[in-house]
């Protein structure tokens, strides 16, 4: 059965990946994207999750053109890495705005339509360091961690409506995101990487359409890693 994907930040890295599985298994799929060209294949829709009443549009076009969102990956985020004496309050909020408000906010617009449906699969992209902690990245990993304790906080208020919200925690995964990073630092995190390599966006990609299969009925609150080993224990 063809459903009603939206993937955030779908026109490129892990989102893009991820947009591509589904359309690749016959969904159809509705991808945000802020500028450019953005790539073929999906509706694409212009938002910028930070703005409420771009969400607003986006979820208006969606469910005009491909139906209510019956599957949701909350996939956008960005990162603005300093040390903490050197973080400014603009810093840290732009990041909470974007990771953790704005997820919130495309969650909440799309359990609208799921709970009219009575069935809806909502994942949020988290990170092993949410979990882990890293050092330069105290807003990103509060707001990664933060996704921890919403998405279980929607998955026992939606249960009963047959939605299920899980997490899915990526470790380092060969994107726009992590080319930023010096050679030095690329070696240091694959040093301590059991699998010994970055992951490759498909293989985000594969364990989140699993948590929207018919397969994973019975999970929710779940935080998957997918991070070659890097979390072991947390
Ligand atoms: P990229 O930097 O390659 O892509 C980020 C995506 O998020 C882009 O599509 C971007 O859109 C979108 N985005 C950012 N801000 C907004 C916004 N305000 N509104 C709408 N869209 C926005 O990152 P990745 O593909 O690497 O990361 C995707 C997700 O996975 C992120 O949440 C990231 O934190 C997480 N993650 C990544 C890891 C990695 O190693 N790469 C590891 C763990 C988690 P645009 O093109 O318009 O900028």
């Amino acid at each position: 059965m063809s459903r009603s994907v939206l993937v955030t930040g779908g026109n490129r890295g892990i989102g893009l990946a991820i947009a591509r599985s589904f359309a690749d298994a016959g969904d159809k799929v509705a991808i945000t994207y802020r500028s450019g060209e953005p790539p073929s294949g999906f509706l694409a829709v212009r938002c910028d999750i930070t703005d409420p009443e771009q969400v607003e549009q986006a979820y208006k076009e969606i469910e005009e053109k491909q139906g209510a969102v019956e599957v949701l990956v909350a996939n956008a985020g960005v990162t603005r890495d300093q040390l903490l004496l050197r973080m400014s309050e603009e810093d840290f909020t732009s990041v909470l705005e974007t990771n953790l408000t704005g997820t919130f906010r495309v969650v909440k617009r799309a359990t609208r339509g799921m709970l009219r449906a009575r069935r809806g699969r909502v994942v949020l992209i988290s990170s092993v360091v949410g979990l882990l902690g890293s050092a330069g990245q105290a807003n990103y990993a509060a707001s990664k961690a933060g996704l921890v304790g919403f998405a279980r906080s929607i998955a026992r208020e939606l249960g009963s409506r047959n939605i299920t919200c899980n997490v899915v925690a990526p470790g380092f995964v060969d994107t726009d995101m992590t080319k930023a990073l010096t050679e030095e630092q690329r070696e240091g995190i694959v040093g301590q990487v059991p699998l010994g390599r970055y992951a490759q966006p498909e293989e985000i990609a594969s364990s989140v359409r699993f948590l929207a299969s018919e397969e994973a009925a019975y999970i929710t609150g779940a935080v998957i890693p997918v991070d070659g080993g890097l979390g072991m224990g947390h």
